[in-house]
């Protein structure tokens, strides 16, 4: 039989992909998350995708951002550690992009986090900017997950616009993952994720009630702490996909959500995916 060209992952197999925290476990052990997220005009990016991390579960997020929003963190997550912007950080993975801007500052920044040897995610902004100058994601081997919309994924593929992406989703995000030589998750209708020789694989969970602001800024600190507690980028961005869309369909009962009430329902959806191991 030929491979199947594309695959879908089931709540066991997610299960079976979700860390747990062992005995002997520490902080440390669990994975430190550095994000690099928000800025002074969109400083909820910063708060929603710090959120997503720690309800996700992670042993410690460390975010990096201007002064301003590194106290609307605070006030929200007193158990995040935050600091000026120092892509020197230890940390076990990045997550870097949304609402950070595009500007001279977020340019260092995210060539600074792809010159470490440790995982990244790329979103928002950052694959904006990656999009302009990928020298430094082409030097890179280390594991590195772009998370890119239809729009986003059409600036990483000139001649592409969001309506081309749209009518042939598989096509262009297996595209990107061959071009860019990485793992690449399109967001949108269903969410799939490619990954030089590997089959695509496609999210079942994924609903319309996701299309809000602030929901890929969720989507971000949650596959990053997967990544952080140390799974590969394809299965970090599979089992983030299937814990975001779990979360909110459980927020409010298929009512409407808004970003917030996802990072609130996402230990639900952590729970409920655990009991199918
Ligand atoms: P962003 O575009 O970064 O704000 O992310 C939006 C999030 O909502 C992503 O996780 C998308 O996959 C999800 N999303 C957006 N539109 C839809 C849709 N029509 N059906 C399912 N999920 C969607
Ligand atoms: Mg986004």
């Amino acid at each position: 039989l030929p491979a199947p060209r594309l695959e879908c992952l089931q709540g066991a197999d997610v299960a079976a992909l979700l860390p747990h925290p062992a005995r002997e476990s520490d902080k440390y052990r669990r994975g430190v998350l550095g994000i690099a997220a928000g800025s002074d005009a969109y400083p909820g990016a910063a708060v929603l995708a710090v959120g997503g991390a720690l309800r996700t579960g992670v042993g410690m997020v460390r975010y990096a951002g201007p002064s301003g929003v590194c106290s609307r963190v605070l006030d929200r997550w007193p158990e995040a550690v935050v600091s000026a912007s120092d892509p020197g950080l230890r940390v076990a993975a990045w997550a870097v992009g949304p609402g950070r801007g595009t500007g001279e500052q977020s340019r260092e920044e995210l060539e600074e986090v792809l010159e470490t040897d440790l995982p990244v995610l790329v979103d928002a902004d950052a694959i904006t900017l990656l999009a302009e100058d990928p020298r430094a994601l082409q030097e890179r081997s280390a594991p590195t997950l772009l998370t890119p919309h239809a729009g986003e994924l059409a600036r990483l593929l000139p001649g592409t616009d969001r309506g081309t992406v749209e009518e042939r989703r598989l096509e262009h995000v297996e595209r990107a993952a061959e071009e860019y030589g990485c793992t690449v998750l399109l967001k949108g209708s269903t969410t799939v994720v490619a990954q030089p020789g590997r089959p695509a694989a496609a999210n079942l969970t994924g609903t319309p009630l996701l299309a809000a602001a602030g929901s890929g800024d969720v989507l971000s600190g949650m596959a990053g702490a997967l990544l952080a507690s140390g799974l590969r980028p394809r299965e970090a961005a599979l089992a983030a996909a299937h814990l975001h869309g779990l979360a909110a369909r459980l927020a409010r009962g298929g009512a409407p959500v808004s970003a917030g009430d996802l990072v609130e329902a996402v230990p639900r959806a952590v729970a409920e995916v655990s009991a199918l191991a």
